[in-house]
């Protein structure tokens, strides 16, 4: 479900509680724009975000053959949605 944040800057743990699920694209627009902005201004976060794109290439390699275009793919899915702008805060009032 939704509403871990509310209309403010989301904080440090709470990034942390979503930043696999966001990694992983489960999170919704919104969750991933908060995220985004965070990131934008929290080193420390960022860090943390490749850290965990480190370990799911890791995690990847060591599995059975992957495709590297689905790990670049991989790697590529936040920035996407970093840059695709998501809009506005749509849904919200339904
Ligand atoms: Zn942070």
């Amino acid at each position: 479900m939704k509403g871990w944040i509310r209309r403010r800057e989301a904080t440090c743990a709470e990034v942390a509680q979503v930043l696999q699920r966001y990694l992983d694209g489960q999170v919704d627009d919104l969750t991933a724009r908060r995220v985004r902005r965070h990131l934008d201004h929290c080193r420390r976060c960022g860090l943390e975000l490749e850290t965990y794109q480190a370990i799911k290439v890791a995690l990847a390699r060591r599995g059975e053959r992957v495709d590297p275009e689905a790990v670049e793919r991989l790697r590529a899915f936040g920035e996407r949605l970093a840059e695709r702008g998501l809009g506005e805060d749509s849904g919200s009032s339904a």
